[in-house]
C-alpha cells in the first residue's frame, strides 16, 4: 500500500471517529525547533558530552543535594522550554486543535512539557512529564511563575514563605506523572475508538503501558521510524514527520467531521 493510500484511509477513520486520541512524544515537537532529548544534538546528549549523566541531573535527588549546580548549570544544557518564547506550534498541533475547535473530540495525552498543544489552542491536554510554565516550592507546593521566585545568594530560587527550593513542575527521572493525569490518559485512551501514537518511541515507563487500554477499533502510528508494539494490533504506519503527516491529512478529504 503506497503511502497515499494509506493516508486517504487514515483520513476516512478520523472522519467517522467519535473520539480521537493522540498519544505523542518528543517527534511531536522536533518540527518546532525542539531538539529529541536522547537524539545526538539533543540536551542528553550536550549533558553526555560533558561527562554529566542527565538522569543525575534532570533528578529530584540531585536537584535537593546540589541545588546551586542545577540552577547554575550553563545555558546550553537547558531545555528550551525554559525560554517558552523561542518555540512554536507545527502543523501537528495547529491542526489537532483545528479539528478540536471544529467540535472534533480529539484529546492528547503528551510525554511533552512544551505546552505547545496549548499554545496552538488544544483545550484537552493531558500532560503527562508536566510542563515548564509554572514553577512551584519542593516545600510548600506554592506555584511561581517561571524565574519568578526570588534567588538566594547562590542563586537558588526560594519559596518567600518557608524558603523551600522553587523548581520547574516537570517530571524528572525517578519521578512518577501525577495520578490523575495518569487516569486521565487511560480514561481516555479506553473511550477512544481510534488511537493516534505519534513520535515516541514508547520505551519511557508508564507511558508504554497506557496504550495497552485501548479497547477501541483503529491504532494509527506515525513516526520516523517502525514501532514493534508487540500486545497491539497497528492498523496503519505512516513513516514520516508528524507535522508533515498532519499537514497532508488536514487537505484530504473528506473533511474530519
Ligand atoms: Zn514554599
Amino acid at each position: 500500500m503506497t503511502n497515499l493510500e494509506t493516508l486517504k484511509l487514515v483520513k476516512e477513520w478520523l472522519a467517522e471517529a467519535k473520539l480521537i486520541a493522540f498519544f505523542g512524544g518528543a517527534g511531536v515537537s522536533t518540527e518546532s525547533g525542539l531538539k529529541v532529548y536522547r537524539s545526538r544534538d539533543g540536551q542528553y546528549s550536550k549533558m553526555e558530552a560533558a561527562q554529566e549523566d542527565p538522569r543525575k541531573i534532570m533528578n529530584k535527588r540531585y536537584i535537593m543535594t546540589h541545588p546551586e549546580k542545577f540552577f547554575n548549570r550553563p545555558q546550553t544544557d537547558r531545555p528550551q522550554t525554559d525560554r517558552p518564547q523561542l518555540i512554536e506550534p507545527n502543523a501537528a498541533h495547529l491542526v489537532l486543535a483545528e479539528w478540536e475547535q471544529a467540535g472534533k473530540d480529539v484529546r492528547i495525552i503528551t510525554q511533552n512539557v512544551d505546552g505547545l498543544h496549548q499554545k496552538a489552542g488544544h483545550r484537552f491536554v493531558v500532560e503527562l512529564h508536566g510542563n515548564g510554565r509554572t514553577w512551584h516550592c519542593m516545600e510548600c507546593g506554592r506555584v511561581y511563575l517561571p524565574n519568578e521566585a526570588p534567588r538566594d545568594e547562590q542563586n537558588i530560587p526560594r519559596c518567600y514563605v518557608d524558603q523551600g527550593i522553587v523548581r520547574p513542575s516537570v517530571i524528572f527521572f525517578g519521578e512518577n506523572p501525577q495520578s490523575v493525569d495518569i487516569n486521565r490518559s487511560i480514561e481516555t485512551i479506553q473511550k477512544a475508538d481510534v488511537l493516534i501514537i505519534a513520535g515516541t518511541s514508547l520505551t519511557v515507563y508508564p507511558a508504554k503501558n497506557l496504550i495497552y487500554h485501548f479497547e477501541g477499533k483503529r491504532v494509527i502510528v506515525i513516526n520516523r521510524e517502525p514501532l514493534d508494539l508487540q500486545k497491539l494490533e497497528v492498523d496503519a504506519f505512516i513513516q514520516g514527520e508528524v507535522g508533515q503527516v498532519f499537514a497532508k491529512l488536514n487537505e484530504m478529504q473528506p473533511g474530519i467531521l
